[in-house]
């Protein structure tokens, strides 16, 4: 199966001196004012890039859905700075990507900033990338649009590429028809605390552990915030946002960690796939339970990681049920009986009544994923045979 995978390359923009930034701003400012103004909206709306025109529209459009959905009598107004440019109005004026000579909507005007990016090479690669149309086979990788973004909560200009690139990811029957052979996989059992991988050797209906590895964090962080803005809530009537949004950047960073490492381990060890767990109808969406929430955070965001890292890499990443994944026995499938004590070391190793297997909790979370997906690729080979007969 052939898919694109994308990857977005952001790079601050720092400029000479305070004056050229504000000719920028100013500029910005100017269109979004045009845009705001109703009479003349179509008529700016024309002036502008193509590109730009559909996105104004639609964000206008969604915004007037919004306020009718609610009620609310005014007009749409186009708040974000956001400005999509033509590749020829953000040049990169050296070959190392140091500095970019911007070009406004306003012809005549350029001013040159500083480029400050840490993925400068995939950059270099993509724009180096032959081009070549009307060919069947495309071109390996390519740039988009840049975009140019003004965020107003740390007061800086960030140009942004989205980087795509054509993949062959192998599909369900590719890795059943692998499995005569035999094949590597990674299974992954993430938890609120840390992240668990496990690669597998499948070869027809067996499994073989090979490594087993863990990436750790620290989960206190999140109970003290969520003291503070009980406290903040309680005193002042608004919640900690600050800290809030401190620990999302931080568990973003944690994720990021996690997949890298994951990647590192498939890569090593040459794996096809990369098997994680279903929880997305597993806990109600409108669940009250805290911990729960913060658990479909993490897990969506690693997941989303690890999904688009996997991609990258044209390996297949592919969901199994969530069910029954840490409390059934990998030996016998006899339910694992819950500890009667309280401790850690009590929960963290597991031990069957009926066979005396003893593990790892999550060891067995790893062990009953990679099981789940060989009897998902043994059914999808049953599957085919009563098809063909
Ligand atoms: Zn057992």
């Amino acid at each position: 199966m052939r898919a694109y995978a994308y990857k977005v390359v952001r790079g601050e923009l720092r400029f000479e001196n305070t004056e050229d930034e504000e000719k920028i701003l100013r500029l910005m400012e100017r269109w979004r004012k045009a845009i705001n103004i109703s009479e003349h909206r179509d008529w700016h709306l024309s002036a502008l890039p193509k590109s730009l025109q559909t996105k104004a529209n639609e964000f206008i459009e969604q915004q007037r859905k919004i306020m009718e959905a609610k009620r609310i009598r005014c007009e749409p107004v186009l708040h974000q700075w956001m400005m999509q440019l033509y590749p020829e109005n953000a040049r990169f004026t050296d070959k190392d990507f140091g500095h970019v000579a911007l070009t406004t909507l306003t012809p005549y005007e350029t001013v040159v900033a500083e480029f400050c990016c840490r993925r400068c090479t995939l950059l270099k690669e993509a724009s180096d990338s032959p081009i070549r149309e009307g060919c069947k086979r495309r071109h390996v990788l390519e740039t988009s649009h840049p975009k140019l973004v003004y965020d107003e909560s740390d007061k800086k200009f960030y140009l942004i590429y989205v980087i795509r690139k054509l993949v062959s990811l192998p599909t369900l029957d590719e890795l059943e028809a692998a499995l005569n052979h035999g094949f590597n996989i990674v299974s992954v059992d993430i938890n609120l605390d840390d992240l668990t991988y496990a690669v597998f050797h499948l070869n027809n209906g067996e499994e073989k552990r090979l490594h087993i590895g863990r990436c750790r964090w620290n989960v206190g962080e999140w109970i003290r915030v969520r003291r503070i803005d009980a406290f903040a809530k309680k005193r002042h009537g608004m919640s900690a946002s600050r800290h809030w949004r401190r620990l999302k950047r931080r568990g973003t960073g944690k994720a990021a960690e996690g997949a890298n490492q994951i990647m590192e381990t498939a890569k090593k060890f040459n794996a096809k796939a990369i098997i994680y767990e279903k929880l997305s109808n597993r806990f109600p969406k409108g669940s009250k339970n805290h911990n729960y929430k913060i658990h479909c955070w993490y897990h969506g965001r690693i997941v989303r990681y690890l999904v688009n890292k996997a991609r990258w890499e044209g390996l297949a990443a592919v969901p199994v049920s969530a069910w029954g994944t840490s409390s059934r026995c990998p030996r016998c499938n006899a339910k694992l009986p819950n500890p009667k004590t309280n401790s850690h070391r009590d929960w963290q190793t597991r031990r069957c009544e009926r066979c005396r297997f003893t593990d790892d909790r999550d060891h067995i979370a790893c062990t009953n994923i990679a099981r789940k997906f060989n009897r998902k690729l043994l059914k999808h080979r049953l599957r085919n045979i009563l098809q063909i007969t």
